[in-house]
């Protein structure tokens, strides 16, 4: 098979309710295109019928190529190993396997590539979710825009047609603690984000735990601010100011009026209070220590179990 020039990269955790959709929707779009290009679908340690749905299909069709990780790795991880794997020559376009935001939509991304763009990102315009998770999102990515140091795209996820030269760049980043969306604005060059509609999931349930969500969005934050570390600082700041104008009060209290209220009760909430800023300073230096130490371990991303490539199967012998 000529090399592709386009790789679509698609991750999948227990998707196998979706798959058969995907494979059709993927086929067509693939007729359409002018030029030779490849999927990518990467198992992200699956429990149902996604992994072997997925060796059937990268047996039968030289088009498909499945990796197979060796445990449930997340989301992120998952795209990483995607990009390491994928062979297209110009770009490769990221894309959920529940199909919530159209592949397709690489028809009205392609010309932005021929004007020298390199990265081409979805906006969601509107989004089918429940209204608490919606107003999350929305609330999310106007905070992160506000306290992050590089200028993130508003309602942008990581459904994107991203250039060769990215993806090379994406690749050498060797950072465990992965927010791709942002690691992909960090890189520079021209962007440029396409409003779409996003859609319902076609089957099947959020693969994201709470967990994992929480862990992505924390991911953003102390990846791309540099506010956490410095709310201890500011909040040590109000603590000092606001004890100084509280001895300034006791001090003119005591010199122009003669009785200093001893307010037992006011010391033990003032105690109890920074107390407790002092945790939550101490939890916050945690993180970073945690997030130091898991770098400096220098494990390798992500455990790759088998590839199929060309319709051949290759199984990593560690
Ligand atoms: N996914 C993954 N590993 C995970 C969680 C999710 O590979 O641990 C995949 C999932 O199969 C889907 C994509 O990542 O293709 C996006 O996940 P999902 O649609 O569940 O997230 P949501 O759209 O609800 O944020
Ligand atoms: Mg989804």
């Amino acid at each position: 098979m000529a090399l592709p020039e386009i790789s679509f990269v698609i991750p999948l955790y227990n998707e196998a309710e979706n798959f058969e959709t995907l494979i059709r929707r993927l086929d067509e779009l693939m007729s359409t295109l002018p030029f030779a290009a490849e999927v990518v679908l990467i198992d992200d340690g699956s429990k149902d019928n996604t992994t072997l749905l997925m060796h059937s299909i990268a047996e039968g069709d030289p088009r498909y190529v499945c990796v197979f990780l060796s445990r449930n790795h997340g989301h992120q991880l998952a795209l990483a190993a995607g990009m390491k794997y994928a062979r297209g020559g110009r770009a490769i376009m990221m894309v959920d396997g529940d199909l919530q935001d159209p592949p397709e939509l690489i028809h009205e991304f392609l010309p932005f590539l021929d004007q020298g763009y390199e990265v081409i990102y979805g906006v969601r315009r509107k989004r089918k979710e429940s209204m608490v998770k919606r107003f999350a999102y929305w609330a999310y990515y106007r905070i992160m825009t506000k306290i992050a140091n590089i200028d993130l795209p508003l309602d942008t996820g990581d459904f994107a047609l991203v250039s060769r030269r990215v993806i090379n760049l994406l690749n050498k980043m060797p950072e465990r603690n992965r927010y791709l969306r942002g690691m992909r604005t960090w890189i520079g060059f021209k962007q440029i984000g396409v409003e779409y509609d996003r859609f319902g999931r076609n089957a099947g349930t959020t693969k994201y735990s709470f967990g994992k969500l929480m862990s992505l969005a924390l991911s953003g934050i102390y990846n791309f601010s540099d506010l956490p570390i410095r709310i201890m600082t500011y909040l040590g700041g109000f603590a000092i100011g606001s004890s100084l104008i509280y001895l300034i009060t006791v001090l003119y209290k005591k010199f122009f009026w003669g009785n200093v209220p001893t307010g037992f009760t006011a010391t033990i909430i003032i105690l109890i209070f920074f107390g407790g800023v002092q945790m939550i300073a101490m939890g916050i230096l945690g993180e970073y220590v945690l997030r130091i130490y898991r770098e400096s371990q220098q494990r390798p991303l992500f455990i790759v179990d088998k590839v199929i490539q060309d319709q051949e199967e290759i199984s990593n012998q560690g």
